[in-house]
C-alpha cells in the first residue's frame, strides 16, 4: 500500500464514525413520522397511510391566499443530514455511496412493510396523488354552504343551528326508549312509527364526540334538507334490567320548510312549540294548543326526517392505535373573500388584529394540551363552546375509562393560515388552519407506553373555528382571567364564572373555540 492510499484509508477511517452517526441521525429524522392521537379526539376518523407530513415552516404568516402545507423539502434537520451525506458521496464515494445505498434500501424496505409507517422519503408522486384522491373522497360538505340559508332567513346562524342539531340528536336517541309522544312535533311521521325499541326503557348519557356535514340541498326547492353524521356514546337501559354502553356513528337527516324562520338565540337550546315557543306539553301530537297550529312536518323549524346507524359497537373507538396523519401537505382551503371579510371585522373592531387573535389562539392551544394530557376537561372549559366541551369531555372520559392518557409535550404552533370568516346576525366566526408540532404518545396509568413515541415530535395541521358574539368588541384576552369580571378563571362544567356568575363560554365575551376539524374532514 503506497503512502497516498494509506492517507486515503486513514481519512476514510476518520470519516467512518461521522458517517455512521450521520446515517443513524438520518434514519431517526426520517423515521419520525408516526401519527398518533390528537387533542380533541380528531384521531378517530382519520385513517389510511399518510404520504407526507414533514412541514416545518417556522414563519407564522397571515396568508390570505391558498398556501402549501409544505412537503418536507425545507425540513431543517433532515435536509442538513442529507446534504452531509451527499457531500460524503462526492468527497469519499467509497464510503458515501454504500452508505447512501443502505439508507435508500432501508426506506425502500420500510415502504413495503407496515402501511401507516411510511417516511416521506418513500413518497412517490403516485402515492401523493392517491392520498389526495382519498382525502377528496373523504372530504365532507363544507359547513359554510349552509350559510346560503341566510339569504332566505336572515336570522339563520350556523352556530345556533349546530346547537339545535345536537339537541335534536339527543332527543331522538332518548325517544327510542321513552317513546316519541313528547317530541312528535320534531319527528317525521314514519320515523315516529318505527323509532321506538320496546326492549328499552330509556337511553341515557348521550354524549356527542363529533358532528360532520354530509349533504345539503333544497335552496332551490320548497324544503331544506341537511344530512349530518354524528359520532356518539350512549347507554341503553333495558326494560328487563341491565344497561349497555355503545359507541355509535349515526346519520341524521333534518328538514325544514324553506318558508320557516330561525328561532332566536334565547330558544336555541330548548325544544318547545316550533311556532310559538309554548312548552312542549302544550303540543298534542303535532297540534299546539296555544297557537292552534299544526306545528309538525318541519313547517316552522327543523324536523328529524330520518335516523340511520352507520356503526354501533359495544366498545369505544380504539384509543391506542397508531393512526397515520393525513392531509397535512394539502393546500389550505381558503374560502373566497375570507381575507377581505377579516379586514372588515378588523375595521369594525380595531382591537382585533391578526396578532391579537393569534395571542388568543396560542393561549387556547396551550390550555388544550394541559387539559388533554392531564385528563382535566375543566381546564379547557373557559375557552370552548358547549358542544366542543361536550366532545372533549367525551374523549377525555373514554381515556379515563380505558385507564390511559394521551400525552402531548413541547406542543408548538408553527404557522397559522386564515381559512374563512363568516358573520351572521348573532356571531362572527373565524376559521384558521393551525400547523403545529408536538411529542405525542399514549401511556397506561401504570406508565406503559401504548402508542406513539416519547421523544420524536410529530407535525400536523387542523382547522380551528373560533366564534364571538357580533356585538362584542375589544382585544382578545390572552391570560387566564374572566373576560367579564377579570377575576382569575375558575369556572364549572356549565361555563359560568364562579365570581360574576356569568356564562363566559357562549362567545358573548371573547373568542371561544367552537370546532376542531381535521384536514381530511374539513370541507370549507
Ligand atoms: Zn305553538
Ligand atoms: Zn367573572
Amino acid at each position: 500500500m503506497n503512502a497516498a492510499r494509506r492517507n486515503q484509508a486513514r481519512a476514510l477511517l476518520a470519516w467512518l464514525p461521522l458517517a455512521l452517526a450521520l446515517g443513524l441521525a438520518l434514519l431517526l429524522v426520517l423515521d419520525s413520522d408516526n401519527a398518533w392521537a390528537r387533542p380533541g379526539g380528531g384521531q378517530s376518523y382519520s385513517g389510511g397511510s399518510r404520504s407526507s407530513s414533514s412541514s416545518t415552516h417556522s414563519t407564522r404568516s397571515y396568508s390570505g391566499h391558498s398556501s402549501s402545507g409544505g412537503g418536507g423539502g425545507d425540513s431543517g434537520d433532515g435536509a442538513g443530514v442529507i446534504f452531509q451525506l451527499l457531500l460524503l458521496c462526492f468527497q469519499y464515494p467509497a464510503l458515501g455511496v454504500p452508505l447512501l445505498i443502505i439508507v435508500i434500501l432501508f426506506f425502500v424496505a420500510k415502504g413495503f412493510v407496515g402501511a401507516g409507517r411510511k417516511g416521506w422519503s418513500t413518497t412517490t408522486p403516485a402515492e401523493t396523488v392517491q392520498a389526495v384522491q382519498r382525502v377528496e373522497q373523504d372530504a365532507r360538505l363544507g359547513r359554510a354552504e349552509l350559510d346560503a340559508i341566510r339569504e332566505l332567513d336572515p336570522g339563520f346562524s350556523l352556530v345556533l343551528f349546530e346547537d339545535f342539531a345536537y339537541l335534536l340528536y339527543a332527543a331522538v336517541q332518548r325517544a327510542r326508549g321513552l317513546g316519541t309522544q313528547a317530541i312528535a312535533a320534531y319527528l317525521a311521521p314514519d320515523l315516529a312509527q318505527t323509532l321506538v325499541n320496546h326492549q328499552l326503557s330509556d337511553v341515557q348519557g348521550i354524549v356527542i364526540g363529533a358532528m360532520r356535514y354530509v349533504r345539503f340541498s333544497g335552496i332551490q326547492g320548497p324544503t331544506l334538507e341537511v344530512e349530518l353524521e354524528l359520532e356518539s356514546n350512549y347507554v341503553e337501559v333495558q326494560r328487563a334490567g341491565g344497561t349497555s354502553r355503545y359507541y355509535a356513528v349515526d346519520r341524521l337527516v333534518l328538514t325544514r320548510a324553506k318558508s320557516a324562520r330561525s328561532r332566536p338565540p334565547a330558544r336555541a337550546n330548548k325544544l318547545d312549540c316550533p311556532n310559538c315557543g309554548a312548552p312542549l306539553e302544550a303540543v298534542r301530537g303535532t297540534e299546539c294548543s296555544y297557537c292552534r297550529q299544526n306545528v309538525g312536518f318541519g313547517r316552522f323549524d327543523w324536523m328529524i326526517a330520518s335516523l340511520s346507524s352507520q356503526t354501533r359497537e359495544t366498545r369505544g373507538p380504539l384509543l391506542t392505535s397508531d393512526v397515520a396523519e393525513t392531509g397535512t401537505e394539502l393546500a389550505t382551503i381558503v374560502a373566497r373573500g375570507a381575507p377581505q371579510r377579516f379586514e372588515d371585522l378588523a375595521r369594525k373592531d380595531p382591537a382585533l388584529g391578526w396578532q391579537a387573535l393569534q395571542g388568543r389562539v396560542a393561549l387556547i392551544f396551550a390550555e388544550l394540551q394541559v387539559a388533554w394530557s392531564g385528563r382535566d376537561p375543566l381546564r379547557i372549559r373557559p375557552f370552548v363552546s358547549d358542544n366542543l366541551f361536550q366532545s372533549m369531555y367525551y374523549w377525555i372520559d373514554l381515556y379515563t375509562q380505558e385507564q390511559c392518557r394521551n400525552v402531548t409535550e413541547n406542543a408548538t404552533i408553527m404557522r397559522v393560515d386564515l381559512a374563512n370568516v363568516l358573520s351572521d346576525a348573532y356571531f362572527d366566526s373565524i376559521t384558521l388552519r393551525i400547523f403545529a408540532t408536538s411529542i405525542d404518545y399514549t401511556i397506561s396509568d401504570s406508565g406503559k407506553l401504548l402508542s406513539g413515541h416519547r421523544t420524536r415530535p410529530r407535525t400536523y395541521s387542523e382547522y380551528w373555528t373560533l366564534i364571538r358574539g357580533t356585538a362584542r368588541r375589544g382585544e382578545p384576552r390572552r391570560d387566564n382571567a374572566c373576560p367579564n369580571c377579570g377575576a382569575p378563571l375558575r369556572i364549572g362544567m356549565t361555563g359560568q364564572c364562579e365570581y360574576c356568575r356569568v356564562k363566559i363560554t357562549s362567545g358573548d365575551f371573547d373568542w371561544v373555540l367552537s370546532r376542531i376539524e381535521q384536514d381530511e374532514s374539513y370541507g370549507g
